[in-house]
C-alpha cells in the first residue's frame, strides 16, 4: 500500500488565484512522485481549480459532507456531490469540527456511512484534547469515537476507511506528538479495531497522523511509528515544504 499523504487547505487561501498558484505550484512538485498518494483537499469553491490534475494523479479531497443526498440542506454538500466533482476522498471528523460545529460522533457516523454508500472514502479523524489527555482520558475518548463514529460500518465497509489519529493539542500548535508517543496510539488503535473488527481488518488498516507536521518529523511516523500516511495542514500551504515532505516520504 503507497503511503497516503493528504493537504488539508482549511478556511485557505482567500483568492481563486492563490489557490491556483498553490495547487499548481504542488502539481510541478509532484511530477516524479510515483510510489505515494497525495489528495488535496481544498475548500469546496477551489474544487474546480484542480480540474488538470489528472497529468500528476493528485486525488482530490472534500474537508467534509452532510449525511443526507439532497434536499433543502442549505449551506450542506452532499457526498455525490463530491464525488461527482471528482473526489475520491473526504475528511470526516476533523477536531476542529467536533470543536467549533458542535459535531457529535453520531453526526459523524451518519457522514461516514453517507461517504461509503456513494464510494467515497472516508479519513476519520480521532484524537484527544490537551485537557482529556491531561486528566488521563486519551484511551477512552479513542474507544468512544471509534466505537460511536463507526456504528454499524461493516467489516467490508471498514476497508474504504481511513483512520487518521490526530490529537487536538498538536493540530497547529507546532507541538507535534513525539515519535515514541504516536507509536502507542498507532498500537492502541490497532488494538481497538482488532477487538472491533479482527486482527487481519487491524493489521490493514491505513492509518496516518496528523498534528504539526513538517520536513523535519514526517519520515519518522512512517518508518518508526506505524502509520501510513500523513494529514498535514498548515505545511500544505508552503509548496516547498509540502512538496519537501512528500519527497521524504517517496525516498
Ligand atoms: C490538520 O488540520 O489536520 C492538521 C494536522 O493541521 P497542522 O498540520 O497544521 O497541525
Amino acid at each position: 500500500m503507497k503511503p497516503l499523504i493528504v493537504a488539508n487547505w482549511k478556511c485557505n487561501p482567500q483568492t481563486l488565484k492563490g489557490a491556483k498558484l498553490l495547487f499548481n505550484s504542488i502539481k510541478r512538485g509532484m511530477k516524479k512522485i510515483r510510489n505515494v498518494e497525495v489528495v488535496i483537499c481544498p475548500p469546496f469553491v477551489y474544487l474546480l481549480t484542480s480540474d488538470k490534475r489528472q497529468a500528476t494523479k493528485i486525488k482530490l479531497g472534500g474537508q467534509n459532507c452532510f449525511w443526507k443526498g439532497k434536499g433543502p440542506f442549505t449551506g450542506e454538500v452532499s457526498p455525490k456531490q463530491l464525488l461527482n466533482f471528482g473526489c475520491k476522498y473526504v475528511i470526516l471528523g476533523h477536531s476542529e469540527r467536533r470543536i467549533y460545529f458542535d459535531e457529535t460522533d453520531e453526526m459523524i457516523n451518519k457522514k461516514i456511512k453517507a461517504a461509503i454508500s456513494v464510494k467515497l472514502n472516508p479519513i476519520f479523524c480521532i484524537g484527544e484534547t490537551k485537557e482529556e489527555r491531561e486528566k488521563g482520558q486519551t484511551q477512552s475518548i479513542l474507544k468512544s469515537q471509534i466505537e460511536k463514529g463507526l456504528k454499524k460500518v461493516s467489516k467490508k465497509e471498514i476497508e474504504k476507511i481511513t483512520i487518521a489519529y490526530e490529537p487536538a493539542w498538536a493540530i497547529g500548535t507546532g507541538k507535534p506528538c513525539d515519535t515514541e508517543e504516536a507509536q502507542k496510539m498507532s498500537l492502541l488503535i490497532r488494538k481497538m479495531m482488532a477487538r472491533k473488527y479482527s486482527l487481519s481488518i487491524a493489521k490493514k488498516l491505513r492509518m496516518i497522523y496528523g498534528g504539526s507536521v513538517n520536513s523535519k518529523n514526517a519520515r519518522d511516523y512512517i518508518k518508526e511509528a506505524d502509520f501510513q500516511g500523513l494529514l498535514i495542514g498548515g505545511a500544505s500551504l508552503d509548496p516547498k515544504e509540502f512538496i519537501k515532505i512528500v519527497k521524504t516520504i517517496s525516498a
